[in-house]
């Protein structure tokens, strides 16, 4: 099979679109041979000018002439203007750009099939600007209406419109796609074993592939643009197949690896929850349950945790840790920034303390001699219990016993660096190769479409339960004009000594879009409104020690308010902050304001939540805004932002581990990817090593699209 070659052979794409069709994910033919229409234009239906209404787009068939250029002053290129006329009336067409290739294409008209958006002209009459045209007829003396029309429905079809990698034009994609679908849609492979296809009734690949890159002209035009044919149906269901053939064969092979027994240490367990000021949720039993018994089976554990902000994953960690120290393994807690792993150090030192538990630090400011001595302390099995970021795993730090290895907010890793940490290899007990366990916590709550799809190979826990006696955060979205009065309630806030934090998305003032930005709001909130209160700044442009600096006297309440960017976002726990304003709200996805906002609400007083959006901004993002003033509930709100904003935010192989979907919508698609689940599982059950003939296509589509995130051979 051919399909893999480079898109820079093809007919029309030189090194120039080659590079932008790659940079777009279209590198390979059968990239382009699944890049899909993401609308379809009618142009079956010619209609007269007279029958066009303004503001709709119609295609229209008749004469092009007068055409004239002319400069703009004092701009560059020139304006094309021309005069368009059928039997029932005239409109103007206009390019404002490459006005020279368009006077030199309508040389050879007259007669031309135009289509675009007829709009009403400023000046009276009808105008299309930059409108699609094709030659219907060149030097037809004065052809009759009735000539016309039969020379143009001839030309009737349903276009396919492309989304544009770059530059390249719809027309030029248009050519490019057919090019790859003539030649190769005949060897794009199928993932579904014949027998399945036959029972799911599923149209084949080359057909459906053909069917919707040059769709017949009697097509329903409504179905193909909501995704509805049965062509459509099939592709989806190829992909979401093979997406959990290939999770589920991931999940054996993890499984089918050497673990680590770690017995149950129920009673160690108890008595240290018994320490603790408060009593577990129920939500927080249950999964201290199911963790412990995950990690006594003898296959490797792989369990995300996910809970809301806010629902006590940590204590949940601490305990998956006690059960393995206990056992006499060590476990490595990584979080993804230092201020991150601090705090769960300062946390879990003082438990650990009572346990008698060695724990110790590493990040990545350490002092080289510092670093050096936690390493030995941790390689010489000396320390149970060390916490850190990537430079727990940058320089091979040599575990003695790892067992467990706990990643805090684990959507931040890339999947690699996950991998490093569960591979860490293990030598005391001779048991070299043996995975480690591994626990993923995730404050993000996944939909649960989306959850299915992107841990299909790993069990997953849900704390569904916030600890009895939280406030709900009082959440309002106001315009910029009320920012005075906000002001006004945090000053008095601040006044009885509670701390505030104001979020911005950037950095640095950019001219392009005119955003307030961190740095020089800091400052004007400092001189302005809050001049008689200590206002700190914290971007990701810092340096960690400055950072870290800046957040430790937040901690200290020596600073009132912490002007931000989104670096604050992960799990910092400063519980007398009880005001957080988020500007620009309009910019921010709901999952991640609702982050944002899980960092006030931490003590025991009510706690507010501000969205400042702009009055300029459209109806819709202001609506968006009010699932926030709605609701405090993360799933909810990663539903919304699923249905709002695509699931792009998760999938993605560098988050995910998985390839992307081409066909499939998982918002739209949920049914369709349960019935794929439930026909993968039982083929695999037919077949679970993809040996049998029938498997034989699907392996190869496996070991193209999963190459190096599945390893085929080990399976095989
Ligand atoms: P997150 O899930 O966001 O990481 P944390 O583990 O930081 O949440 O817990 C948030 C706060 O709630 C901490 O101060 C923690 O001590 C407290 N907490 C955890 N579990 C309970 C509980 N069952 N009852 C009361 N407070 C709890
Ligand atoms: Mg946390």
């Amino acid at each position: 099979m051919a399909l893999p070659d480079s898109v820079q052979f093809l007919k029309g794409v030189g090194p120039r679109r080659g590079a932008m069709l790659e940079k777009a994910g279209l590198a390979t033919f059968e990239d382009l041979l699944f890049h899909l229409p993401f609308r379809y234009e009618d142009r079956r239906r010619i209609l007269t000018l007279r029958e066009a209404s303004p503001g709709g787009e119609a295609t229209l068939a008749g004469k092009v002439t007068a055409v004239r250029e002319h400069r703009r002053p004092g701009r560059r290129g020139s304006i094309l203007h021309a005069l368009f006329t059928d039997e029932s009336g005239w409109a103007e067409l206009l390019w404002f750009q490459q006005a020279a290739y368009f006077r030199d294409r309508l040389k050879g008209g007259p007669l031309w099939l135009v289509h675009g958006r007829v709009e009403a002209a400023p000046r009276g009459g009808l105008q299309i600007v930059h409108p699609e045209i094709e030659m219907l007829a060149a030097n037809a003396a004065e052809p009759s209406g009735a000539d016309v029309q039969r020379l143009a429905s001839s030309m009737a079809r349903i276009l396919p419109v492309y989304q544009k990698p770059g530059e390249i034009p719809v027309a030029a994609m248009r050519r490019i796609v057919g090019q790859v679908t003539e030649k190769y849609a005949s060897s794009a492979l199928s993932a579904v074993p014949p027998a399945v296809r036959a029972r799911v009734k599923l149209v084949a690949v080359c057909d459906a592939l053909r069917y919707l890159h040059d769709p017949p002209v009697d097509a329903d035009i409504d179905a193909l643009n909501e995704s509805a044919t049965p062509a459509h149906r099939s592709l989806i269901f190829e992909e979401l197949f093979a997406l959990q053939v290939g999770m589920t064969l991931r999940k054996v092979e993890r499984e089918s690896q050497p673990g680590l027994r770690i017995e149950r240490a129920d009673d160690r367990l108890r008595a240290f929850f018994a320490t603790l000021p408060f009593e577990l949720t129920r939500a927080q039993k249950r999964v201290v349950h199911e963790i412990a018994a995950d990690m006594a089976r003898s296959q490797p554990m792989n369990r995300l945790v996910q809970g809301d902000v806010g629902s006590g994953k940590t204590v949940v960690a601490f305990a998956a840790a006690l059960q393995a120290i206990a056992a006499g393994y060590q476990v490595a807690v990584m979080a993804p920034t230092e201020l991150l792993a601090e705090q769960h150090f300062s946390t879990m030192r003082v438990w650990a303390e009572a346990e008698k538990i060695d724990i110790r630090l590493l990040t990545g400011s350490f002092k080289a001699a510092a670093a050096r001595e936690v390493r030995e302390a941790v390689a010489s099995g000396h320390t149970d219990l060390v916490i850190g970021t990537h430079a727990l795993i940058q320089e091979s730090t040599g575990f003695a016993r790892l067992g467990l290895a706990v990643i805090d907010e684990q959507h931040r890793f890339g999947v690699a660096q996950r991998q490093v940490i569960q591979t860490a290899a293990l030598g005391a007990d001779g048991r070299k190769g043996a995975r480690a366990d591994t626990l993923l916590l995730s404050a993000t709550p996944i939909p649960r479409t989306l959850s299915l799809t992107l841990y299909g190979d790993i069990d997953v826990s849900v704390l569904d339960e916030l600890p009895k006696g939280r406030l709900p955060i009082v959440t309002r979205v106001i315009r910029t004009t009320a920012r005075p009065r906000l002001y006004q309630r945090m000053a008095a806030a601040m006044r009885e000594g509670r701390q505030c934090y104001v979020v911005y998305p950037l950095v640095e003032e950019s001219e392009a879009m005119d955003l307030a930005d961190a740095t020089s709001m800091a400052e004007q909130l400092q001189q302005g409104p809050f001049r008689d209160f200590r206002v700190g700044l914290l971007h990701g442009r810092m340096k960690a020690a400055e950072k870290d600096a800046v957040m430790r006297r937040f901690k200290a309440a020596e600073l009132d308010v912490l002007v931000a960017t989104t670096v604050i976002e992960v799990g910092i726990d400063v519980a007398n902050a009880t005001i957080m304003v988020i500007e620009h709200a309009e910019r921010f996805g709901l999952a991640q304001m609702h982050q944002l906002r899980g960092r006030v609400g931490r003590g025991s007083r009510e706690s507010f939540c501000c969205l400042v959006a702009d009055v300029g901004q459209s109806v819709e993002s202001f609506e968006r805004l009010r699932v926030m003033e709605s609701t405090g509930d993360g799933f909810a709100i990663a539903e919304a932002d699923l249905k709002l904003r695509g699931p792009g935010e998760y999938l993605g192989t560098r988050q995910s581990g998985t390839p992307a979907l081409r066909a499939a919508n998982l918002v739209r698609d949920g049914e369709l990817l349960a019935h794929a689940r439930t026909e993968a599982l039982s083929w695999l059950a037919h077949d679970p090593t993809l040996e049998k003939a029938e498997s034989a296509e699907l392996r190869r589509v496996l070991s193209a699209r999963w190459e190096g995130l599945l390893d085929l051979a080990e399976v095989g």
